[in-house]
């Protein structure tokens, strides 16, 4: 059986995330989602927000689940049986980066096969963090975003937004 993780911040998932998750869950018979904990300093939803978010996102593909992890992706990787990591490569950028991370999870455990995802053109510009800050400066990216996680994002935001103006008028006192 082939067994993969997908391990990412998904601060939070986007529809570029999304589409490797089906591509993923095309390919292999099991998919892991890791919601990494550590991944990420100051991230804008909790590990149990992302999680419940992604897992309503995926809740049609019966052969996808979604954990958390911390530590090593290969420890991550023994305990659960899996053979494949999964990633997402956007951009040369992205090539760089991926491309020693995978070196070296393959020196931490040769069974460690990294399988990479060329995301879609029409996804290729999305991060996490530049919907945020687009939603943030008040921009519509409903369309790159399940539509329950675009609901969270423009709470929240409107939440920290509302936090800040109470902060400032705290302080202007
Ligand atoms: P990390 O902090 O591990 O990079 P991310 O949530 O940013 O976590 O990304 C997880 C994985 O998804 C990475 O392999 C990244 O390259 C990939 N990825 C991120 N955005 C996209 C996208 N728009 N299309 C395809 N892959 C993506």
């Amino acid at each position: 059986m082939k067994v993969a993780v997908f391990p990412g911040s998904f601060d939070p998932l986007t529809l570029g995330h999304l589409d490797l998750i089906k591509r993923g869950s095309a390919l292999f018979d099991q998919l892991a989602v890791a919601v990494m904990t550590n991944s990420s300093k100051n991230p804008l939803f909790t590990v149990e927000e992302r999680v419940a978010q992604i897992k309503e996102a995926v809740s049609g593909l019966d052969n996808v689940s979604v954990i958390t992890t911390d530590g090593l992706t290969v420890n991550l990787m023994n305990r659960i049986g899996a053979d494949y990591l999964m990633r997402g490569l956007r951009n040369t950028t992205d090539f760089q980066y991926e491309r020693d991370i995978a070196a070296m999870n393959n020196f931490l455990d040769d069974q460690c096969e990294t399988v990479f995802f060329l995301a879609k053109p029409e996804y290729q510009h999305l991060s996490s963090s530049l919907l945020k800050e687009v939603t943030s400066a008040g921009g519509d990216i409903s369309a790159y975003l399940p539509a329950n996680i675009n609901e969270a994002l423009k709470k929240r935001l409107a939440e920290r937004e509302l936090l800040r103006v109470k902060e400032d008028n705290e302080e202007a006192r």
